[in-house]
């Protein structure tokens, strides 16, 4: 993929159907700043209440980084597996710690 002169991550904006930060700006319609999540492709409006709160995210990664599965915290904090997939694909590497 070529560089594009505009940056792709809006770490403030998370994506309400994938918890991705991986979002984009995607227009505006009537004042209000639309976006597009990269990871799944959906459009939402900024504002948009997120499924989850970016503490279960931390929750989570710091749970992987200490050895559960995720399946398990994917029990434990009732979120879809596939979300906690896309969590800890997307920022298992960099800001989960163990402590
Ligand atoms: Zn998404």
């Amino acid at each position: 993929m070529a560089k594009r002169g505009r940056k792709p991550v809006y770490r403030d904006i998370s994506c309400p159907s994938c918890g991705s930060n991986h979002v984009v700006k995607n227009g505006k319609v009537t004042g209000r700043q639309f976006y597009l999540c990269r990871e799944c492709g959906r459009k939402f409006v900024e504002g948009a209440k997120h499924r989850y709160d970016r503490s279960v995210r931390e929750r989570a990664l710091r749970m992987y980084a200490n050895g559960m599965s995720m399946r398990a915290i994917s029990r434990v904090l009732q979120v879809p597996l596939g979300t906690v997939f896309t969590w800890i694909k997307r920022y298992g590497g960099k800001s989960a710690q163990s402590s």
